[in-house]
């Protein structure tokens, strides 16, 4: 076996419950875009419903299709921008979609469901025009389901901005709610949700915390949060190296003493990133060991030193616990200059999910 993405759907649960209690009152539609995260589409949405969730998101049409096809059957709401084909998947998995311009709203059949969202300073999708948005609304009469924004710098601490936006949110929506009291009024990704309860309206969108990951790219547990994603791999070969021999392309590592080096069949085309050539931990035998030389395509190569009892087999770590260690996604993003998002979101099809 090669690489494995262990899920635990249970942390998953247990994560959403964490949601839906920060949330207070409102609902949480759970975010399971991109496969969920990385951690399996139908996985997640299972599991996000199994800890309260009344209603999930994606942000692709064909997201909506698959999550379908596998029975899913909770209220939907594709996020994305819909050309005319993929709007035509999305209601046909019976799913709600966004609105903010009026020839889409006029292309929706009258037993579509539309959310009009307003660009309180995402600069993305959802219109700038307040008025245009209070149009949309009236226009959509009975397929009106929701009111809604994103916000740009929810996971920024310190940051001013998201009052900004929810300032421009409220001077909109406040008005219309007691006009469409229909209609859902939503706003909040995770880090909104951690971090202010003005943004909680009737309803939540979190994504990155139900997967167990910190939206502030800090520590999740210290949010009540598990991480739900251990990817390992094993240990294919260990071998002698004595000082002045390399290992990998490019000789980027090169012994400066005598050392044994483990090789792992994990690699870039896996999702495990070339950039962090020289520049990870792996956990081997309940302790962390250095990533030495270029990440491959295929493969890695781990020193593990002498005498370390690392043998072909042996369980490797590269995101969760082993013993008393652990990774986080939040490690390795720092160590590529990214964020937790990507890294799970970067595990390609090649690595086995269970
Ligand atoms: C992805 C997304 C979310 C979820 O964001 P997280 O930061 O993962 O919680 C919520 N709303 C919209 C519109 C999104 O695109």
């Amino acid at each position: 076996m090669r690489a494995l993405a262990r899920i635990d759907a249970g942390a998953i649960a247990r994560n959403t419950a964490r949601m839906a209690q920060a949330a207070g009152g409102a609902a949480v539609c759970a975010v399971v875009k991109s496969d969920g995260y990385g951690h399996g589409a139908v996985t997640a949405a299972r599991a996000v419903l199994e800890g309260g969730a009344t209603s999930l998101a994606v942000a692709a049409a064909e997201e909506a299709r698959e999550l379908r096809a596998a029975g899913i059957e909770a209220r939907l709401l594709v996020m994305g921008a819909l050309d005319a084909e993929e709007l035509a998947v999305a209601l046909d998995a019976d799913a709600d979609v966004v609105a903010w311009t009026e020839g889409f709203l006029d292309a929706l059949p009258a037993s579509a469901r539309a959310h009009v969202k307003l660009d309180t300073g995402m600069g993305r999708m959802g219109t700038r025009d307040p008025e245009l948005a209070t149009r949309l609304a009236e226009r959509a009469g009975e397929r009106l389901a929701g009111l809604m924004t994103h916000f740009a710098t929810a996971d920024e601490l310190g940051d001013t901005f998201m009052d900004e936006q929810l300032g421009r949110f409220r001077a909109w929506v406040d008005p219309l709610r007691e006009r469409f009291p229909g209609a859902v009024v939503h706003a909040a990704n995770s880090a909104a949700t951690l971090r202010d309860a003005a943004t909680h309206f009737d309803m939540v969108r979190p994504g990155i915390a139900v997967y167990g990951m910190d939206p502030f790219g800090e520590d999740p547990f210290a949010q009540g949060l598990e991480p739900a994603l251990t990817l390992t791999t094993q240990v294919l070969a260990v071998k002698d190296v004595a000082a002045g021999e390399s290992a990998g392309y490019g000789r980027r590592f090169v012994a400066r003493e005598p050392t044994q080096l483990a090789t792992l069949p994990i690699g870039y085309g896996d999702g495990w990133r070339r950039a962090l050539t020289n520049n990870a931990d792996v956990l081997i035998g309940g302790s962390r060991h250095p990533l030495v030389g270029t990440v491959s395509m295929d493969n890695i190569t781990v020193d593990v030193g002498i005498g370390s009892g690392v043998s072909v087999g042996d369980e490797a770590v590269l995101v969760g616990a082993q013993g008393p260690e652990r990774i986080l996604a939040e490690e390795v993003a720092k160590r590529l200059g990214t964020i937790n998002y990507e890294v799970t979101c970067a595990l390609t099809p090649r690595v086995v999910r269970a």
